[in-house]
């Protein structure tokens, strides 16, 4: 297996339950205290912020859409995690979430590639061709592969994706893993 070129344009989209903080299984991360990083995250993102110009989280957040939390309460997460993070050496340069129900069937909610094109907008120096998509489940894979993006699939409970190989470009048991790579 290569490894993934970085050039210039280059950015790192990353998924966030399941990839940088623990996924809550049938529930939702709804306060700080809920939000637990994995092993090895701040290293990987120190590690990572350094060959990457521009690193963003993607991410669905379906409980907002339920009313399970608000969006000041989504922030108050967020905005510990990025401060964490720029702490340990590193650099989250925008975090976009979706909202909305499954059942809206929203361009911003992915495998929908809404949040790419948002970034794109964003931050018009950066290529999604050269870009990498880091997720942990299928639908991640998919939103990476439509966005013209590498795929990156870490973490054990990957099941879901390992049944899509063909959207698969790289795999890796964590984060920390996938930095180490590079
Ligand atoms: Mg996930």
């Amino acid at each position: 297996m290569s490894r993934i070129e970085i050039k210039q344009g280059s950015a790192l989209f990353l998924d966030r339950d399941g990839v940088l903080n623990s996924r809550i299984v049938d529930g939702y991360v709804t306060k700080p205290a809920d939000f637990v990083l994995l092993p090895g995250v701040l290293e990987a993102l120190a590690l990572l912020g350094q060959r990457f110009e521009r690193i963003f989280v993607v991410t669905n957040q379906q409980g907002i859409g339920k009313g399970l939390m608000s969006e000041d309460d989504l922030k108050a997460i967020h905005d510990g995690f990025v401060r964490q993070v720029a702490a340990a050496g590193g650099h989250i340069d925008r975090i976009y979430h979706c909202p909305k129900l499954k059942s809206e069937h929203s361009f911003m909610r992915k495998p929908s590639v809404g949040m790419a094109v948002r970034a794109r907008h964003d931050f018009p120096d950066i290529k999604l061709s050269e870009s990498v998509m880091v997720g942990d489940m299928a639908s991640d894979m998919l939103f990476g592969r439509r966005a013209g993006m590498t795929t990156v699939l870490v973490g054990s409970e990957a099941a879901e994706a390992r049944r899509v190989p063909h959207l698969v470009d790289y795999a890796y048991p964590s984060l920390l893993d996938f930095a180490q790579s590079l």
